[in-house]
């Protein structure tokens, strides 16, 4: 481009160069290999002298093209896809730690990025400190110890909604030698950017808000040049790769990112302020309702609330379950980031593995209820809401 467009300009005009075909629409290279036009050129390919694809494993025009999106939108330099979210929480630990490092990470976790550094790089001798994320800044400091890598943390976290200052981790790992490495996926690019706060990793889901309509898997970090080369030597050897296709939906998809989490925010900061004003509901949370503990961070680090809201209900797993019953629009699921709201009880489903005094630890509930809005009419979904709840307190008391 031949002057300074924003990110969303540039989010909808990147896209793999036009072939002779002149396709409108971005071309899909749904292909394992590619050819060599002489066996010099194949020789040239592998000793590097010339660059270009070879394998889909190592790299692929379509999923390079989502790659760049994804670099642009977070300001970042470099970044390898994934299959998954998780492959890529995974490389992004499994490139750069070495046995005897350690880690140090906020407490509240999705799952399985919990599941790895207690159960996986645990058998590897790497070593973690958990820390709550809304823990002061002298905290983070005395979990630092001599063989510390890496911070790693998500924010908001889920499904609590708590906040971790990020300019503060920036200058605790700048200050210590450390690499500081963001799972953004709950708040996307175009709500924060990590890396301005000093993050050298920023690690996405895009099966989440990034393809936003429930369709593909994905996963994709970016970085800074250095901190991606151990990832692509990584993912080009272990094999982790994204699909051409995925890559293909997901590129689309940060076409209309922005103009989805603007909708996506608006209807939940709506929701969000309706359900407080319901007796029937103990508590809502949701980081910009002034009600919200770290309200004035969230305000500073991000530029919307984000599209998950959670509700915490009197009565146990069996008001749940009532509430559940009278919704009529919402989807039962654990997944999030899709255009229909989904519904899920974190105590029985996504974090059921973690036990009791975890789960308090974490403010989960039996009675909290994960809201992802959707992209719903608004009006519906607070006529949906307020309804189920009148109805699920009515149940309790009759009983
Ligand atoms: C879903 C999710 C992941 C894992 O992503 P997958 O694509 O399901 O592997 C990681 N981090 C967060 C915050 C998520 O919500």
């Amino acid at each position: 481009m031949i002057y300074k467009v924003k990110k969303q300009t540039k989010a909808i005009r990147t896209q793999t160069p036009q072939t002779h075909f002149r396709e409108h629409s971005t071309p899909l290279f749904l292909t394992s290999s590619f050819t060599f036009e002489t066996a010099e050129q194949g020789k040239a390919l592998f000793d590097e002298t010339e660059q270009g694809n070879l394998y889909s494993r190592f790299s692929n025009p379509t999923v390079q093209e989502f790659v760049d999106k994804v670099c642009m939108l977070e300001d970042c330099e470099d970044g390898v896809a994934t299959a998954t979210g998780m492959a890529a929480v995974f490389a992004s630990f499994a490139a750069i730690l070495q046995a005897g490092d350690h880690i140090i990470a906020s407490r509240a976790l999705f799952g399985s990025a919990h599941q790895i550094i207690t159960q996986i790089l645990s058998k590897w001798n790497i070593t973690h400190t958990y820390l709550d994320a809304s823990a002061p800044e002298e905290d983070w400091e005395a979990a630092v110890l001599p063989n510390t890598k890496m911070v790693y943390v998500e924010t908001p976290s889920n499904p609590g909604l708590e906040l971790v200052d990020m300019a503060m981790i920036g200058r605790l790992c700048k200050k210590h030698g450390l690499i500081f490495n963001v799972d953004n996926c709950f708040a996307t690019s175009a709500l924060q950017n990590p890396a301005e706060f000093g993050a050298h990793l920023v690690v996405h889901s895009a099966t989440k808000f990034m393809d936003g309509q429930g369709r593909v898997l994905g996963g994709v970090v970016v970085g800074t040049k250095e901190h991606i080369k151990p990832l692509r030597f990584f993912c080009r050897q272990t094999g982790p790769s994204m699909s051409p296709f995925n890559a293909w939906v997901l590129s689309k998809s940060l076409e209309t990112l922005d103009l989805r989490m603007e909708k996506h925010c608006a209807n939940a900061l709506e929701l969000a302020e309706a359900l407080e004003k319901l007796p029937e509901i103990k508590q809502v949370n949701y980081p910009f309702l002034s009600s919200h503990a770290q309200h004035e961070l969230a305000k500073q680090q991000m530029s919307a609330g984000g599209a998950i809201v959670t509700i915490d209900l009197e009565g146990g797993f069996e008001r749940v379950c009532a509430f559940m019953k009278a919704l009529q629009i919402p989807s039962l699921s654990s997944n999030l980031g899709d255009t229909r709201t989904i519904v899920t009880n974190p105590y029985t489903t996504t974090h059921s593995k973690l036990k009791p005094e975890e789960k308090e630890n974490l403010g989960i509930t039996e009675g909290l209820i994960r809201i992802s809005v959707g992209l719903e009419a608004v009006e519906d979904l607070i006529e949906d809401f307020t309804q189920a709840a009148q109805v699920s307190a009515e149940m309790l008391v009759s009983q």
